[in-house]
């Protein structure tokens, strides 16, 4: 009700949902875009998100999905905040990509898409060092749609034993996003870097 009544102060009365799990605002006047984008802001929706706010999506995840076995938006929800927290001095330097897909699955249905991204999640039970199994995720690295700096399409890479739980993956992500910054060739996107890497640098 907010976001209609927000963009309805400003003349705007359509939106459009993307495959992206973001939101197109139609019909914005110019003067209007500015104050439009301040509000929107305060309702946490950013125009100008932060590339791990851009590039992230979920599935349903456990709280509405039957076929669920871990759960998946506060998990992406709570990455990206630790994301932009944690690699603020990537993000202030300019060193952090212009796009990184995040990708975070239930179970293995793959409703996000994630041998599509960047760094894709597959829901999981992994088991633990005393035996009981905890929520996590198999790890798929360098997948793509083609776009404008990548030619064809391709899947993710997995490596052999890359799993992580649930409260391991802003840990993960930064540590495999660091190693990337450090490691790539120039103009080499992550995708590209992570089908080169040893698998050691991936883990
Ligand atoms: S990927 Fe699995 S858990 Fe997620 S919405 Fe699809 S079926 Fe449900």
């Amino acid at each position: 009700m907010k976001l209609a009544d927000t963009l309805e102060a400003r003349g705007s009365f359509r939106l459009r949902t993307t495959p992206h799990q973001k939101i197109v605002v139609l019909d914005v006047a110019k003067e209007q875009v500015e104050p439009l984008v301040a509000e929107l802001d305060t309702l946490g929706l950013s125009a100008r998100p932060s590339v791990f706010r851009r590039g992230t999506i979920a599935c349903t995840g456990i709280e509405f999905c039957k076929l669920a076995i871990v759960e998946t938006k506060v998990t992406a929800a709570t990455a990206v905040a630790e994301l932009e927290r944690r690699l603020a001095d990537l993000a202030d330097s300019g060193q952090l990509p212009q796009a990184l897909s995040l990708h975070i699955n239930g179970c293995p249905n793959s409703c996000a898409r994630i041998q599509t991204a960047d760094i894709g999640l597959k829901g999981m039970m992994l088991p633990t060092p005393d035996g009981d199994p905890t929520p996590g995720f198999q790890v798929h690295l360098g997948g793509g749609l083609a776009s404008s700096n990548r030619e064809e399409a391709g899947l993710g890479r997995t490596v052999r034993g890359l799993k992580v739980y649930v409260e391991d993956l802003p840990d993960y992500v930064e540590r495999v996003v660091r190693k990337f910054v450090a490691d790539r060739a120039e103009g080499q996107t992550f995708a590209e870097w992570a089908h080169s890497a040893d698998e050691g640098d991936l883990q």
